[in-house]
């Protein structure tokens, strides 16, 4: 059967099952999870090659992505001009 891997939807939810990730595996002919079997907090389905070689470092990066770290380094009123 495929393994699938599953993610928080919201990043810092979850709990500490579903928060990093994880792989589920289950029939093609099964409905994805939408819900943490664990926390019940909502989750996604990301492709499995993305999984690989997932650290913390990936979370940096998409939140540099987002803009996160940007906001901080560019400091007081001028991330405003980015929306
Ligand atoms: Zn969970």
């Amino acid at each position: 059967m495929p393994v699938y891997h599953y993610e928080p939807k919201e990043e810092n939810t979850g709990c500490e099952f579903c928060r990093d990730g994880f792989d589920y595996t289950q029939s093609i002919k099964d409905d994805r999870l939408t819900q943490c079997p664990e926390c019940g907090c909502e989750i996604i389905k990301t492709p499995v090659a993305a999984a690989i070689g997932r650290s913390q470092s990936c979370f940096d990066d998409r939140a540099k992505a987002a803009g996160f770290s940007k906001l901080k380094k560019i400091g007081t009123g001028e991330y405003e001009k980015q929306y």
